[in-house]
């Protein structure tokens, strides 16, 4: 006799629901009927029914070795990890960043239809693997909290949410899928903002990113960030420049260190 929990409704049911109604690829558009659950394989579990298998295929998840700093993957699959040159030449206000993918092929089609297509549901698988790299690369009792790169008001009225903090805020409910006990960090919203409207970033080369940049957020409430180790989550990391002014002003505003994550990095 079989035991243990029966779940509802029975596998078997949803394969239905999938051969009837197969899904489109937030990438390439193609139809396809998601893969069968067979051994457990986390990008296949978060992604499978939101990419296609030949584009599943192709998505690539940031692996060592990387810049210890700066999580740059190196070229080479072999050899042990070590600063690059970029964070050799000119340091980083941060202390580690890390990246789940890398900015490039379908990654991007799926960033596109997240921020851009309306399809904020993703923010929920998307969310999920922000979270495996972040228990892979800290230890989560050694965050005190987590933020979000704020948009100016103006923008997110526009865009009517905060990509960033859409997958951060999921980590609550994710959390109990992982094996943390519960949430060992806050997070929050308000303690950073983005008081300047910039311009687009887009077209710009890193200095004149810089440049557009500066003074561009604020600490609204620095005595929750005093003396705090603080995760900056962010979507996309292009030169840095934008989380590089965020950890800036973290740091002006009394946070002991400041690291980064974000869901898919350039490079
Ligand atoms: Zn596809
Ligand atoms: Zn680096």
């Amino acid at each position: 006799m079989r035991t243990g929990r029966v779940t509802w409704p029975p596998k078997i049911f949803s394969r239905i629901i999938d051969w009837l109604y197969p899904a489109r690829c937030t990438n390439c558009k193609e139809i396809f009927r998601p893969p069968a659950p067979r051994e457990h394989n986390l990008l296949r579990d978060c992604l499978g029914s939101w990419l296609c298998p030949r584009c599943l295929a192709k998505t690539v998840l940031i692996d060592p070795p990387m810049c210890t700093c700066c999580g740059l993957p190196f070229g080479s699959t072999v050899g042990p990890d070590h600063l690059c040159g970029d964070c050799i030449a000119r340091g980083r206000p941060f202390a580690k960043a890390r990246s789940v993918f890398s900015y490039q092929g379908p990654v991007r089609g799926l960033v596109h239809s997240f921020k851009y297509g309306g399809r904020v549901e993703l923010a929920w698988p998307l969310g999920k693997l922000m979270l495996q790299t972040l228990v892979r690369y800290w230890d989560p009792g050694r965050i005190d909290l987590a933020v979000p790169v704020p948009l100016h008001k103006s923008k997110e009225r526009r865009r009517t949410f905060n990509q960033s903090w859409l997958l951060l805020r999921t980590w609550k409910k994710v959390v109990a899928e992982t094996d943390l006990r519960g949430m060992p960090f806050a997070i929050d919203r308000r303690v950073l903002v983005r008081c300047r409207a910039t311009g687009p970033q887009a077209g710009l080369n890193r200095r004149q990113r810089l440049k557009n940049i500066e003074r561009a957020f604020e600490v609204t409430r620095p005595g929750l960030i005093k003396g705090k180790r603080i995760l900056l989550v962010d979507d996309v990391m292009t030169t840095g420049a934008t989380a590089e002014a965020c950890c800036r002003c973290l740091l002006q505003g009394g946070a002991a260190r400041v690291d980064v994550l974000v869901l898919a990095r350039r490079g």
